[in-house]
């Protein structure tokens, strides 16, 4: 993988038949940095499509942009028609092409230029022509900001692009909050501010955009579902099928619900169990010196980040239970 930098004298040379995609089920920073680095190739003169592999949360519905993006699950044809055209292929805020779920094997055939831009632990850069993949990055949105800024183009930087890419720093620094906030990102956000763009507009979007029936729901999961294992200083919530369906929860409602238990003095891992249609989804998110990149990693076939990161699992959710209990054993010491 060639260092991003290289890609900037072709950026402004011709236009190019441009793909943008992202990970299944995209959360705010994937979809916010696509969406934004779309937006800017497009202001370049190239013909952007952006493409997820799956559907995506209701709460991304507002960015400006989206309701143009194609979902590869409901419209493959189509995308794949496009996949086809395609000149240059941007993965923006996934490490590796499973990530992509059924679009993977179309993205591995592909012949074209691929562009891998992350933030996630252990990229698989021999996959693409050229790259950043930067492990304590805040988010991909910032990445995208720094690729719009190094090629010398701040001042394309408009509201459209700002409210894209706040959404994504926004959502992967829980609000600024976790270490990774660092003062590049304040200043970037500074930067953005100067565009006009509404930022309390951008949080309402995101965080006052559920129905009634997420917040029952929440209750509920607390209530009934939620275990402290206090000799782990750990949380568990498992949410079986039927109060998925009993609830009418749909992508995006379980989205923030693992990060609760977090607020339990002394909890420094927390983990949420969700029963899909298809395969148990695990989230992980730990405070402190837990690893919960290379938890998901040996357990879960997942990964992420340092402090938080997915799996999942063919098993039932009760087997799924025992195995994290199992393995909390393991990691004891690391927990204390
Ligand atoms: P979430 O719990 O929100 O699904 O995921 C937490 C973080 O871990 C996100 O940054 C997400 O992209 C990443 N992640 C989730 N599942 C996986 C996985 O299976 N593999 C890898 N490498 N990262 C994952
Ligand atoms: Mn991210």
């Amino acid at each position: 993988m060639k260092p991003i930098q290289e890609l900037f004298p072709f950026l402004a040379l011709e236009p190019k038949r441009v793909v943008v995609t992202m990970h299944q089920k995209p959360d705010p920073d994937a979809m916010g940095s696509s969406l934004g680095l779309a937006h800017f190739l497009r202001k370049l003169g190239h013909e952007v499509t952006v493409i997820s592999p799956t559907n995506w949360a209701d709460f991304l519905k507002w960015m400006p942009g989206a309701k143009d993006v194609i979902d590869y699950e409901a419209a493959r044809e189509k995308a794949d028609a496009v996949l086809d055209e395609a000149e240059w292929l941007f993965c923006l805020d996934f490490n590796a092409f499973y990530r992509t779920r059924w679009m993977a094997p179309k993205l591995e055939s592909m012949k074209c230029v691929k562009v891998l831009m992350d933030h996630h632990e252990e990229p698989h850069t021999g996959a693409f022509t050229y790259g950043i993949s930067v492990i304590p990055k805040s988010s991909t949105a910032e990445l995208i900001y720094e690729f719009i800024v190094n090629s010398g183009n701040q001042k394309l930087i408009d509201i459209p692009i700002a409210e894209c890419l706040y959404a994504g720093v926004m959502a992967d620094t829980g609000s600024f909050r976790f270490p990774v906030t660092t003062a590049s990102v304040h200043e970037m956000v500074a930067v953005l501010k100067h565009t006009g763009f509404d930022h309390s507009k951008v949080h309402e979007a995101i965080y006052d955009n559920y129905l009634e029936n997420r917040l029952r729901f929440i209750g509920h999961v607390l209530m009934n579902r939620m275990e402290i294992l206090y000799e782990f200083n750990t949380a568990l919530i498992a949410i079986p099928k039927a109060d998925i369906l009993k609830y009418n929860i749909r992508t995006g409602d379980t989205e923030g619900l693992v990060n609760y238990p977090l607020s339990i003095q002394g909890i420094k891992l927390a983990a949420l169990l969700i029963d899909r249609d298809e395969e148990r989804k695990w989230s992980f998110r730990s405070k402190g010196d837990f690893d919960s990149n290379s938890f998901a990693r040996k357990y879960f076939e997942g990964g992420g980040h340092y402090n938080a990161s997915g799996g999942r699992s063919s098993e039932n959710v009760e087997e799924n239970v025992k195995k994290f209990k199992i393995a909390l054993k393991e990691v004891a010491s690391q927990l204390q």
